[in-house]
């Protein structure tokens, strides 16, 4: 579980905007221009610029566990 003080500090990293929590597995970036997810594994959110671009047209539904 990632905490909400935590994910109140997260931003992302390509475009410094909110994050949300999606399906307690991912990060989705809520800058419509961005959509980088980054996947958070063994509760580690992995808040890489890389990362998030792998995911930028996987849409929300779609993601699944990482
Ligand atoms: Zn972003």
């Amino acid at each position: 579980m990632v905490s909400q003080e935590l994910l109140d500090l997260l931003v992302c990293p390509a475009c410094k905007s909110k994050v949300k929590l999606v399906q307690e597995a991912w990060l989705a970036c809520q800058n419509p221009d961005c959509r980088r997810k980054y996947p958070i594994r063994n509760d580690i959110p992995v808040m890489l610029i890389e990362e998030g671009d792998k995911y930028r047209d996987v849409s929300v539904e779609n993601l699944g566990t990482s």
